[in-house]
């Protein structure tokens, strides 16, 4: 089933919360100064028009980038430093998804595989990932997690893998879970940013549970925007990162507690932050 389309979602609180880890994650690396490669398993659009019909919908954005964008509260400088980011773009009626997040501020020289099983967003993501030419972008139109066992380990042994499925089909959750597992086992140094949705049935629960059966250091952080008993739908969202950058934990602890008052919806918004082994 594909369904999904993220054009009706960026820049939601979801992307938010995912961009951030996504963007300080990727910032860490680049000032490592040492070759590493950008992994996007579920790589989206890349590039949305936050005036598209499919944005303009559901306004989702609105109670996400446009609150952060809109804030008059001083700002850690982590969380003002993405905010500083986002609005290069939204300034040109744009969000950038994590592949384009990814292509913008990693240097050129670095190796991005991109997957996207979508046929339409998938050639929406060929267009604006060659725009400006960007010889070092691999595209692949298949499975991305099956691509992902098969490209692992990578020629650089420095990575981060972004997976982050639209969990339209139940058993995504425990595929998931399997694949980090499994590719956990062939490329035990990479940095994995795993996201999931909060919603009322409460799927996430057991892909945790197995994820943390991986005994690898994370960082799990959840933002939670309105009451699970509410109609909101998605009431929050959460990413669950294995081998983190240095520091990351300590920067959620300060830019987690800003992105609730920024992005709650009702007085039950706040947020989790846990880590294992670190
Ligand atoms: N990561 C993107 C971002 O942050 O900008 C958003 C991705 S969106 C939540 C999920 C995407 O996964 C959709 O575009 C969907 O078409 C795609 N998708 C669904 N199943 C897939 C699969 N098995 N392999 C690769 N892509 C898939």
């Amino acid at each position: 089933m594909l369904s999904y389309r993220h054009a009706f979602h960026a820049g939601n609180h979801a992307d938010i919360l995912k961009h951030y880890c996504l963007f300080e994650t990727i910032s860490y690396f680049v000032n490592r100064n040492k070759p590493f490669s950008y992994i996007d398993t579920h790589a989206g659009a890349g590039l949305y028009n936050i005036n598209s019909e499919q944005a303009k919908k559901t306004q989702e954005y609105q109670a996400g980038v446009l609150k952060l964008l809109n804030s008059n509260l001083e700002l850690d400088k982590n969380l003002f430093a993405f905010k500083k980011f986002l609005t290069y773009f939204v300034n040109q009626q744009q969000y950038p998804g994590s592949p384009y997040i990814a292509k913008t501020i990693m240097p050129k020289k670095e190796l991005l595989y991109l997957y996207e099983l979508h046929p339409n967003d998938f050639s929406i993501l060929e267009s604006n990932m060659t725009l400006n030419s960007h010889k070092n972008i691999k595209l692949f139109h298949v499975d991305g997690l099956q691509g992902l066992l098969s490209l692992l380990p990578p020629k650089v042994r420095r990575a981060i893998i972004m997976i982050d499925p639209s969990y339209e089909v139940k058993t995504d959750y425990v595929q998931v879970a399997k694949t980090v597992a499994q590719a956990y086992k062939k490329f035990s140094t990479g940095c994995y940013l795993i996201w999931y949705p909060l919603l009322a049935q409460e799927r996430h629960k057991t892909m945790l549970k197995s994820l943390s059966d991986i005994s690898a250091k994370y960082v799990q952080a959840e933002l939670i925007v309105g009451d699970i008993d509410s109609d909101i739908g998605m009431y929050g969202s959460g990413m669950w990162i294995i081998n983190p950058p240095f520091l990351l934990k300590n920067q959620l602890s300060t830019v987690l507690p800003q992105m609730v008052a920024l992005l709650k919806q009702d007085e039950r918004a706040h947020f989790i932050l846990n880590y294992g082994l670190l």
